[in-house]
């Protein structure tokens, strides 16, 4: 990490208090506990989408331990924190990787993305989970050549609308493959789904809908097969599919791979911050921390002796991680902790959420 002196400090720059890398559930409930001490926050994020593991995972499976909840589905937990984080307006930046941290001479830092986006802020908080998450990539020949300048080959649907009207191939069988054969049935001109199983690992109902589609012609449904090749000049123009040991060619204008993300850690490795077996170590005795002042690592990123990989975990330790930067920002203030039910919330808004005022007792 190089130390730039802050009168080069570009003109157009997000500027924020904490600057939190992932939008998972332990980054998303952070914005909730800065917010309460007055701290704006910016999120980054490499998926297009917030929730980290908990969307791109397994959103549709209930969660058991989280408190107060017999059981939440994944997905509607993450609907419920970013509900609970609105009132403090956290910026944004996602689709884009953290990649390099450039500490000033005032203490703070300054994160650049793989997209160039740069940001400003007085504490970075890395709640980057098991890492930035990279596609499983299928073995096949020139599946380098395809996959970039909208060639056919695609990892992620960012925006359905790109396959409206296009013929769409579909492999995998989890989750991810399932639901969006589903979400795209309506959206491209054909659907095909391929898997080399005839079972699927997806959600019953999911499974279901696949089935309800195919019956009703709106889904092609390949099992057991295999993509084991493409055709195409400039771009993809059908895919070669192996079936029971025959081979079938179907026409396609997207070859869209859903084998799962594998996480790294990724360019936050290289920020000279104390990793160990993958994982940030931090002073769990204070306020999760990292060898760098003014960076802190919260959630499934970090590791100290007793760590658990728990969303509940993950909240608490934003809690205080909060804190901690609240005490660096306003060295000296005599600060008093209030539960929301006394102090109510402050939304970055203007608005003021009450705690409703009750006589329990009356003064004699
Ligand atoms: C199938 C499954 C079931 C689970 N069930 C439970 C359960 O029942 N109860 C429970 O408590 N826990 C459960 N977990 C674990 C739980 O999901 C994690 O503890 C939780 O997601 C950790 O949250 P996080 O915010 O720390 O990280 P994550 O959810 O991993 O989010 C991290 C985010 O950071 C982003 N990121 C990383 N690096 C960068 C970078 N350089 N730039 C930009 N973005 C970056 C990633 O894209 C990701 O979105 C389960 C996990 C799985 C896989």
């Amino acid at each position: 990490m190089t130390c730039i002196p802050k009168k080069e400090i570009l003109q157009k720059m997000i500027e924020t208090d904490i600057l939190i890398i992932g939008a998972g559930p332990t980054g998303l409930f952070a914005v909730f506990e800065a917010g309460l001490l007055k701290l704006k926050c910016h999120i980054i994020d490499g998926l297009p989408q917030p929730g980290g593991q908990l969307t791109e995972l397994y959103p549709k499976k209930p969660i058991f331990d989280i408190p107060g909840f017999p059981s939440v589905l994944a997905g509607d937990l993450v609907n419920n924190l970013m509900e609970q984080i609105k009132q403090f307006q956290p910026g944004f930046t996602l689709n884009e990787v953290a990649e390099t941290i450039e500490k000033q001479e005032d203490g703070s830092f300054i994160v650049t993305t793989n997209k160039g986006t740069q940001h400003h802020a007085k504490a970075i908080a890395i709640a980057g989970g098991l890492g930035s998450f990279e596609p499983r990539k299928p073995i096949l020949k020139d599946l380098e050549f395809y996959e970039i300048e909208d060639r056919g080959v695609e990892y992620f649907v960012k925006d359905p609308e790109k396959f409206r009207g296009k013929k769409v191939v579909i492999s995998g069988g989890g989750d991810s493959a399932l639901d969006w054969s589903v979400f795209l049935a309506d959206v491209a001109s054909e659907v095909t789904l391929v898997h080399r199983r005839n079972e699927f690992r997806g959600a019953l109902d999911s499974v279901e809908k696949v089935q309800e589609l195919k019956k009703a012609g709106k889904i092609r449904l390949i099992t057991p097969g295999e993509v084991i090749g493409f055709k195409g000049n400039e771009r993809i123009t059908s895919v070669d599919i192996e079936i029971n040991g025959a081979r079938t060619n179907v026409e396609c204008d997207y070859f869209i791979p859903l084998f799962g993300l594998t996480p790294k850690l990724g360019p936050i490795a290289h920020w000279g911050l104390e990793i160990e077996k993958n994982a940030i170590k931090v002073n769990n005795a204070l306020d999760y921390q990292t060898n760098i002042p003014g960076i802190y690592a919260i959630g499934d990123v970090n590791t100290y002796p007793g760590k658990l990989k728990l969303i509940l975990c993950g909240f608490h330790e934003a809690t205080l991680m909060c804190q901690s930067v609240y005490q660096m920002m306003n060295p000296g203030k005599k600060f008093v902790m209030k539960y929301t039910t006394v102090s109510g919330i402050d939304g970055f808004d203007g608005s003021r959420k009450e705690a409703e005022k009750a006589v329990v007792k009356s003064i004699e």
